[in-house]
């Protein structure tokens, strides 16, 4: 007969352990981050905002936010590792758990999430889908969203 498991003492070390992945985590995705940082600084000395949330720096405003909306094609916002940059606050809120779904993105994939995220952006185009709205990265923060689909312009 087997003994039944016990829960083993944590001795306190789950606070640690915790803190300890998250820095690994964030060592992980920090080449991302470091970009972001960089872009963040630059939008902040144009007037944008700064707050931390989710574990993330979210920039907001300023002359960056006024050239992310005038971008042909018009991206709203963007993630660089525990970064993200968006147009406004408003356009924050409405794309925050999409965006926050490509911060846990880096901090999986690392240096390697960029590259990645540009090659399952080829491999819809190839299969002759839509390399942004069919990537798999986009697919899974849009689901997250609550969007089955990110929608073309057309639809
Ligand atoms: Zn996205």
């Amino acid at each position: 007969m087997r003994r039944p498991l016990q829960a083993r003492p944590d001795h306190g070390h789950r606070p640690v352990r915790r803190w300890a992945g998250r820095w690994v985590v964030r060592l992980w995705a920090a080449p991302w981050t470091l970009l972001g940082l960089g872009c963040g600084l630059l939008a902040w000395l144009g007037g944008a905002s700064l707050q931390r949330h989710g574990g993330a720096i979210e920039v907001t405003g300023g002359r960056f936010g006024h050239w992310l909306a005038a971008r042909p094609g018009a991206c709203c916002a963007i993630t660089l590792g525990h970064v993200i940059l968006a147009t406004d606050a408003a356009t924050l809120a409405t794309f925050r758990l999409h965006e926050q779904v490509h911060v846990r993105q880096y901090e999986r994939w690392g240096p390697l999430f960029v590259p990645a995220y540009l090659v399952a952006g080829a491999w819809a185009w190839l299969c002759r889908r839509d390399a942004y709205r069919d990537n798999a990265f986009e697919r899974e923060a849009y689901v997250t969203q609550g969007c089955a689909r990110p929608r073309s312009a057309g639809e």
